[in-house]
């Protein structure tokens, strides 16, 4: 059974700061509605550039909707030039970030043990990392997929301290690096197949109950047409959006497209 979804809109770098304004307080309007008709069975982020921050989070002031950036410095400070840390994240109001993006993987070299040293920075300010996960297209096609979701999934799980609450403050976002920006996403057998085995390696290494309590997003080209489906998968908990949150007509049916709890009255 689903519980509360996640639905994260991952802007990249996309919008100058008037955009990422009128595009927050479209989709703060459209969730206002929803939650207005008790229709909302999400909770959402947006994580605009770095330069739209403070501005967004200004428009989401009085929306359940939340702020997370993009990526951040495993560094707490210092002489890191360019680089933005957790505490510069949470002072400008953010309660999210994203951790190993597939393009920060890929196009600026981030190793395993590097994302697993910022999940271990963003955790200390009290962030909330969403740390992404996925298979290149030649990794699945000569069926290494578990292998490399098992290896970039240990990298973050060995530092977790062994008790507390950072061991469930975080959020895990399979994103088949194939499926990003392509128009291609993963079939419903491929993504549960992954989700199930997320789940089961986060069950051995944490235990049951905390396993059934981190949400694990699907990313990869996801639209309103298709998210329904993929969202009724039983290990999706959630989506994070690139193209589709740019604007807000489609993030919002995106939303619309989670399903709400089973009632347990009766
Ligand atoms: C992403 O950026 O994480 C993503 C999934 O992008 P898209 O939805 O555009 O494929």
């Amino acid at each position: 059974m689903h519980g509360r979804g996640l639905v994260v809109g991952n802007w990249k770098m996309n919008g100058l700061v008037a955009f990422g304004q009128t595009l927050a307080e479209e989709v703060c309007a459209g969730v206002a509605e929803r939650e207005r008709a008790a229709r909302l069975a999400c909770d959402v982020v947006l994580c605009p550039p770095f330069t739209s921050l403070l501005a967004v989070g200004h428009s989401l002031r009085g929306s359940s909707i939340r702020l997370g950036g993009q990526n951040l410095s495993e560094q707490e400070k210092g002489s890191f030039t360019g680089e933005i840390s957790a505490a510069m994240l949470r002072d400008v109001g953010c309660s999210h970030v994203i951790v190993g993006h597939s393009e920060r993987r890929t196009l600026l070299g981030e190793s395993d043990a590097c994302i697993a040293r910022k999940m271990v920075a963003a955790l200390r300010e009290g962030l909330r990392p969403i740390v992404c996960l996925g298979e290149s297209l030649q990794e699945r096609q000569a069926g290494h997929t578990l292998t490399v979701i098992q290896r970039q999934l240990s990298a973050i799980l060995s530092p977790l301290p062994a008790e507390g609450e950072q061991r469930t403050n975080w959020t895990v976002a399979y994103e088949p690096v194939w499926a990003i920006g392509t128009g291609q996403h993963a079939t419903n057998a491929q993504i549960q197949e992954v989700h199930a085995f997320i789940r089961g390696q986060l069950s051995d290494f944490l235990g049951a109950p905390i396993a059934s309590r981190i949400q694990i997003l699907y990313g990869g080209s996801v639209t309103p047409t298709h998210a329904a489906t993929i969202f009724s998968l039983p290990d999706v908990d959630g989506g994070l959006i690139g193209g589709a949150s740019l604007t807000a007509a489609s993030f919002l049916a995106i939303m619309d497209a989670y399903p709400a709890p089973l009632s347990t009255a009766e």
